[in-house]
C-alpha cells in the first residue's frame, strides 16, 4: 500500500517546473511587413509606430493594442535563452 503512494507523488512533481519556465521567457514582437520594423509588445502605454507608420503598438502589462490592417504586421515570438 505505501509503495503505491510514493509512486504517485513522484509523478506529480516531475512535469511541472519546465512548463512554467518556457512560457515566461517568451517575448512577443509585432513586425511590420512593409518596412520590417519590430516593435516590442510592451511600450508602457506609449503609442509606438513603425518606421513607415503602417502599424502601431500600444501595450502594457494589462493590455496590448495593435493598429494596422491584416497583413500589415506579423506576430513573432522570440525566446530569451540568455541570462
Ligand atoms: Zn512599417
Amino acid at each position: 500500500m505505501s509503495n503505491n503512494l510514493k509512486k504517485l507523488n513522484r509523478n506529480i512533481s516531475n512535469g511541472m517546473p519546465k512548463e512554467i519556465a518556457t512560457t515566461t521567457k517568451q517575448e512577443t514582437y509585432y513586425k511590420c511587413t512593409h518596412c520590417g520594423d519590430e516593435i516590442f509588445w510592451n511600450t508602457h502605454k506609449k503609442f509606438t509606430y513603425c518606421k513607415c507608420k503602417k502599424i502601431w503598438v500600444d501595450g502594457c502589462e494589462d493590455y496590448v493594442r495593435v493598429g494596422g490592417n491584416e497583413g500589415d504586421y506579423k506576430v513573432i515570438t522570440k525566446i530569451n535563452s540568455g541570462s
